[in-house]
């Protein structure tokens, strides 16, 4: 794949109508629907500000959680519940929905009023956008009301364009699907990265083609069956593989190690034994751990013990790596030239189970190597130890940053000008 895109910086957006596709799907309060973290909306303010001050007139558009688009839908879902489906129930589910305030929190950001669109290409939006100046914002609804959006119509792809002149999409947390809203409009306006795209682009584009080597990946995290396409690619790119988190145990349970009571996925010890055997013919050097804290029940409080690997008693899990391989694994990135991160060590929502995550954190802090780190759950666990602004780059899109590590076509990128 390519991943040297033309920016908004290549092309001119003076006085233009740009449609812009962020991610505000931001995480929201499940009784008031308040936002409880506006990070995704300040992330986007940079290729906002820039487009605004260049005097573009910016139509931005987003996804916010997964709307019934259709009152059948809806009245599918309420029926999976064994609940009854009404119209007036239905309006209210959208209501929670709604990008109203993510309009208004992005205008306290912004410092200027957001225009917003009761609705995503009807009447409303188009005469909002036909009276759109240079400098001013438009926000359109949550586009996932409009049942072609995840379909990828082009009927809804060429409305939306139509309102435009230009398309911008800093979504990286949408481009691995192939929405109406994240490739579809591109059939029909000249389409061009914001800042965020851009930067993961290059960080993680950069790291998986032409990485400045060794090329160190750290993988954890639950199971190996989430993360087969990303070993698989990781193996013809990385150096060396350190495997740690959940998955460990498959691997250790695949070398006939004992597990005890640890996550085992015993459809996938194959595939694990096959994929030690490919490391070591491409000459990738393969770490697996060599001790774990075991613990006597799944619970932030549970009683624990350091064991070796493949040692672990009846009746214990394996919750985090232990002292001995985290001296390993840190040693290993010390060297590094790029280290990619994706998964958790340990269990590291329970602070008694985090130890391995922290000091692998904690080492790519020090290290000179470039560190990126891929996936939700290994952002969220980087920001919770307090490390994130050590990172080169934290990605923003986690199952986008997931099939990027895997080495798949996203058509959110694929979809842009090439430079
Ligand atoms: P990411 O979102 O970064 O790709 P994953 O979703 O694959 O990461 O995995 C994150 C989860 O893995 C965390 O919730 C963590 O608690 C869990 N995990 C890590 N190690 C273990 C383990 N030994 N046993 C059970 N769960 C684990
Ligand atoms: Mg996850």
């Amino acid at each position: 794949m390519n991943y040297n895109k033309k920016t908004v910086r290549d092309v001119d957006v003076a006085g233009k109508k740009v449609l812009l596709r962020c991610d505000f799907n931001v995480p929201q309060d499940k009784d008031t629907g308040a936002i409880t973290s506006d990070k995704r909306i300040v992330a986007a303010l940079p290729t906002i500000q820039y487009l605004l001050d260049q005097g573009a007139a910016v139509i931005a558009c987003s996804h916010l959680g997964k709307p019934a688009a259709t009152f059948e839908s809806y009245a599918k879902k309420q029926a999976e519940k064994g609940k009854e489906a009404t119209e007036e129930g239905w309006k209210k589910s959208l209501q929670k929905l709604s990008l109203a305030p993510v309009a208004q929190r992005l205008s306290e950001l912004l410092g200027k009023p957001v225009i917003m669109a009761a609705d995503v290409v009807g009447p409303d939006a188009q005469a909002k956008a036909a009276a759109l100046q240079p400098g001013q914002i438009l926000l359109l609804e949550n586009t996932r009301f409009e049942k072609g959006e995840t379909k990828n119509d082009p009927a809804l792809a060429r409305a939306m364009a139509s309102m435009a002149e230009l398309y911008v999409s800093d979504a990286f947390g949408a481009v691995h699907r192939a929405h109406a809203s994240t490739a579809g409009v591109a059939e029909y306006l000249p389409a061009v990265s914001g800042f965020l795209i851009q930067k993961e682009l290059e960080v993680l584009g950069g790291a998986i083609s032409n990485p400045k080597r060794p090329l160190v990946a750290i993988l954890g995290g639950s199971k190996v069956s989430s993360k087969i396409g990303v070993i698989n690619n990781l193996l013809e790119i990385a150096d060396s593989i350190i495997i740690g988190g959940g998955m460990a145990y498959t691997f250790a349970a695949a070398q006939g190690g004992k597990v005890g009571e640890s996550l085992l996925e015993a459809d996938w010890m194959d595939y694990s034994r096959e994929m030690i055997e490919k490391a070591a013919a491409k000459g990738v050097k393969l770490l697996l751990p060599v001790d774990t804290v075991c613990a006597d029940a799944f619970a932030p409080d549970a009683k624990s013990q350091v064991v070796k690997a493949g040692e672990i008693p009846d009746g214990w899990q394996g919750l985090d790596i232990g002292p001995e391989t985290v001296k390993l694994y840190c040693s290993a990135v010390a060297d590094a030239g790029t280290v990619i991160w994706n998964g958790p060590m340990g269990v590291f929502e329970f602070p008694a189970f985090a130890k391995g995550t922290e000091a692998v954190a904690e080492a790519l802090s020090k290290t000179d190597a470039i560190t990126i780190i891929g996936g939700g759950d290994s952002a969220a666990a980087v920001e919770q130890l307090g490390y994130a602004d050590k990172m080169t780059h934290i990605s923003t899109g986690g199952g986008a940053s997931l099939e990027f590590l895997e080495g798949k076509e996203l058509p959110g990128v694929a979809c842009l000008l090439d430079k």
